[in-house]
């Protein structure tokens, strides 16, 4: 046996069984069986008692007591065998539905024995259909926890239940010095306390005890992050050495300028620090790859257009994508007008953008006079060519993907940076384990003078007072959002709903004017209404989640989120962002209807509790897991078998720190410490897309 023979040719498996289990269990071989953990154990070390039992004990249960009244009942076809357990607490009946002469003569009487199994209630009495039963003399005290492997009716029907895969992975166990290497060196396993790795497989089938289990846990979770990690880093590692990107020397005039002359404000720290990280990345021949993290009004946009100074001080255009058109406008907006005066030139490209100007900007970009562009995916159409694109900055990247930032690499010879800039704060151990292609820098913390916002719950029959609340707001001379949901299934309802809705508004301020931005709106209607807004002539706006994304109107205080509990955690941290962003004390007010789901009440309770992006992603990840985070996609990359990026977060971090320490000093993976290592990773990690170049 050998950790690739087809599970076919094991004995009592033959090609039908063996086809059945790739089919359910996707296990082909003896290393996917070795990785067929089992999903819990059960106890033999506890031993419950009658009395205590309870209509809820569903799982199999260990009892200890004496067989007696063993009789037959009915003949034919619902023959049966029956007999009394107890165990001087109480007593249940055991039942055989089918059996043979020989295992009736086997069932021990009047004797002390341990039974198991699984516990069936009928008329509040319960009895337990074949239970499997070990005397007392004959006890092993070895294997206590027996392993409760994945099942389905449809192997179990095939006889292929419990039994079958305990029998089968004791099997397999007993040959785990022959199948089972060692992946890791001494220096790792001593420094964290991993037992050896056959050990831990045999232990995560057959543990010991609790404690051996632990370990057993431990050492696999530990192997999966570390091997995760390891091949991001090498991947990086030799992106570093292959050594192509465009160095940008000098911090010159352009920059220099505008930092002196033209800033509105201080930056904050945290901007000046993501600054100098930024600097010192494009310094380099190498290309930048980094995630720029920053919660909503931390002023990414600033260090995105300073960046861009720079790239332009050393003779490089840029591009900024936003995936909106509204965004694309608002920071073309911004920016310009951070630049008036400056003279440099400075355009915008959108889906929308008329053909005259698309020539004009495909010309400048070409010959090298339009030095920064703004815009949506439109960038990315292959006509739209630079002379020298230097830096690509990406804006909101949850909603662009992977090859989308392919796309902007290709567009220079030598691969422009990339910062990718996103305001959706994801949980620590996500973004070591999922960008652990990109440097990462955050933003942490806001501008001075910023208050928190202040969050609450309101109910419908709160809704009179908060009207008159947001009266008050807009006679202080401020704005408020309604934003409703609008879910693609029932989005017809909604759609009734919202226009209702803005009716019932537009009837209880009637002296205000109140506008609304919708999905069925043309962009042309959209941009107006944002516009009327965003100039103060409309007080109120009513609005799906359109405008979830990076909206900016400083003069808003108080954001109303309808049927909150229909949105996600992240979602609602967004709208909240479009609120608090000017000096006055902002309101955020989540309305529910009165029953909600106890999940929906975790997030509702989350954002009252918190204004902090990154508190709110933990809960996020713990709700929805980590897969739901990334978006469909993108799940796959995080699928661990053991790993859980919500509860192992120390391990991540061992293992990441190991991880940095092995590439910088032996990115070849060349000293004979690492030759376990190298091994393992060839065979199992390597695929197609690297290391060949390496090595
Ligand atoms: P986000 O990170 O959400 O993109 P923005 O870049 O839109 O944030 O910035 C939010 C607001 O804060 C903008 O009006 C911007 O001009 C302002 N701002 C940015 N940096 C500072 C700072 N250091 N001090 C004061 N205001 C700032
Ligand atoms: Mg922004």
């Amino acid at each position: 046996m050998t950790p690739d023979t087809s599970i076919e040719f094991l004995k009592g498996i033959g090609p039908d069984r063996a086809r059945l289990i790739k089919k359910v269990l996707e296990i082909a071989t003896v290393n996917d069986l070795l990785d067929f953990y089992p999903i819990r154990y059960l106890d033999k070390s506890k031993v419950y008692h009658v009395k205590d039992l309870t209509e809820n004990d569903l799982l199999e249960v260990q009892l200890k007591g004496k067989i007696s009244g063993l009789q037959e009942i009915r003949t034919g076809k619902t023959r049966r065998l029956a007999a009394k357990f107890t165990d001087g607490t109480g007593s249940l009946d055991l039942v055989w539905f089918q059996y043979s002469n020989w295992l009736k003569e086997q069932i021990p009487q009047n004797r002390e024995v341990y039974i198991f199994g699984r516990i069936n209630v009928f008329n509040h009495h319960f009895s337990m259909p074949h239970p499997e039963i070990e005397p007392e003399e004959k006890r092993e005290d070895e294997n206590r926890l027996r392993p409760i492997y994945p099942s389905s009716e449809k192997l179990t029907k095939h006889n292929l239940g419990q039994k079958f895969f305990q029998n089968l992975m004791r099997r397999i166990c007993a040959e785990i010095p022959n199948l089972v290497q060692e992946n890791l060196p001494e220096y790792i396993t001593t420094k964290l306390g991993l037992m050896p790795r056959q050990v831990a497989y045999l232990n995560i089938h057959f543990p010991k005890d609790i404690q051996h289990f632990q370990q057993a846990e431990k050492r696999l979770k530990f192997e999966e992050a570390f091997f995760f990690q390891l091949s991001y880093g090498l991947k990086k590692k030799k992106h570093e050495m292959s050594a192509v990107g465009n160095p940008f020397p000098v911090v010159g005039d352009y920059f220099n300028t505008f930092y002196e002359k033209f800033i509105p404000f201080e930056l904050t720290n945290a901007q000046k620090r993501v600054l100098k990280e930024i600097r010192s990345d494009m310094r380099r021949p190498v290309q930048m790859n980094r995630l720029l993290q920053g919660d909503v009004g931390s002023g990414k946009t600033m260090v995105a257009l300073l960046s861009m100074l720079m790239a332009l001080d050393n003779g490089f255009q840029s591009c900024l994508m936003a995936p909106t058109e509204i965004l694309a406008q608002q920071h073309f907006n911004g920016i310009s007008e951070l630049l008036s005066g400056t003279g440099i030139n400075i355009r915008l490209l959108t889906g929308s953008t008329k053909t005259a100007e698309r020539k004009v900007i495909h010309e400048e970009l070409l010959s090298g006079s339009l030095p920064i562009i703004v815009g949506t995916h439109a960038l990315l159409e292959d006509n739209v060519r630079f002379k020298k694109l230097g830096l690509a900055i990406i804006d909101e990247q949850h909603r662009f993907g992977v090859a989308q930032r392919a796309k902007l690499w290709a567009k220079n010879v030598i691969p422009p940076h990339i910062l990718v800039m996103t305001a959706t704060p994801i949980p620590r151990t996500l973004a070591m384990s999922f960008y652990s292609d990109l440097d990462v820098s955050v933003i942490d913390e806001l501008p001075v003078g910023r208050k928190p916002i202040i969050t609450a719950h309101r109910k419908e029959q709160d809704r009179l007072s908060v009207f008159r609340f947001a009266k008050e707001e807009i006679d202080k001379g401020r704005q408020v959002y309604f934003v409703y949901p609008l879910i693609e299934e029932s989005e017809t309802l909604d759609y009734k709903n919202l226009m209702e809705n803005f009716g019932h508004i537009a009837d209880f301020f009637k002296d205000q004017n109140v506008t609304m931005v919708h999905g069925r709106m043309k962009p042309d209607e959209k941009d107006a209404n944002m516009q009327y807004f965003a100039s103060g002539n409309a007080r109120i706006l009513v609005a799906t989640t359109v405008i979830e994304v990076g909206v900016n109107v400083p003069n808003a205080s108080v954001m109303v989120i309808e049927s909150a509990e229909r949105f996600g955690l992240s979602q609602l941290h967004q709208l909240r962002g479009r609120v608090g962003r000017g000096a006055e004390q902002s309101y955020c007010i989540l309305m529910t209807s009165d029953k909600i789901s106890n999940e929906a009440r975790k997030r509702i309770k989350t954002m009252c509790e918190t204004n902090d992006g990154f508190r709110i992603s933990e809960v996020d990840m713990q709700l929805r897991g980590p897969g739901d985070i990334l978006g469909t996609q993108q799940s796959g990359v995080v699928d661990f078998k053991k790993l859980d990026l919500v509860t192992d977060s120390v391990l991540i971090r061992q293992s990441k720190d190991i991880v940095e320490y092995i590439i910088r000093k032996d990115p070849f993976l060349n000293h004979p410490d690492h030759q376990l290592i190298r091994n393992f990773y060839l065979k199992n990690y390597s695929r197609r897309h690297m290391w060949s170049k390496i090595s």
